[in-house]
């Protein structure tokens, strides 16, 4: 099996084992296909997760192993607070905030809806409540002619 630079495209499409393996072995002495095949590599990753959006705690696992990870390093590094360490503290209590959040919000409607249910309430009088007609009323004039 022999792949050309000129077989790139089609092998990554039709995903042939032993065309792949081919194409490996060939990207190891063409720098061209190796970063085709590198860039390759990370939009099938990228789609990938796309597919799995709705597998979204193994998702949420990687991302938080990962971030760990990075927390780790930085931590070796120094004990300078970086964006990692600031987004691992979001990630385990993201969902302690969003409760809040919810929470909050559940309380203002639910505040809302008491002050609209105790309010006074809509401003029209009931009918005939010592409301004389009005004497005069420019619109008669206007609809009667
Ligand atoms: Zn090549």
């Amino acid at each position: 099996m022999k792949v050309e630079c000129k077989d790139l495209e089609r092998v990554l499409r039709e995903q042939e084992p032993a065309e792949l393996a081919a194409l490996e072995s060939h990207a190891k002495e063409c720098a061209a296909c190796r970063a085709e095949m590198e860039e390759w590599n990370e939009l099938s990753v990228a789609a990938r997760t796309l597919q799995r959006r709705e597998e979204a705690p193994w998702l949420w696992t990687k991302i938080q192993a990962r971030l760990k990870e990075e927390a780790r390093k930085e931590q070796e590094r120094g004990p300078r607070r970086s964006f990692a360490w600031l987004w691992q503290g979001f990630a385990a209590h993201w969902q302690m905030a969003a409760a809040t959040v919810a929470l909050l919000a559940l309380t203002v409607t639910s505040a809302w809806m008491l002050t609209q249910r105790t309010a006074p309430g809509p401003v029209t009088p009931p009918a005939n409540a010592g409301l004389k007609p009005l004497s005069f009323n420019p619109f008669n004039s206007l609809l009667t002619g």
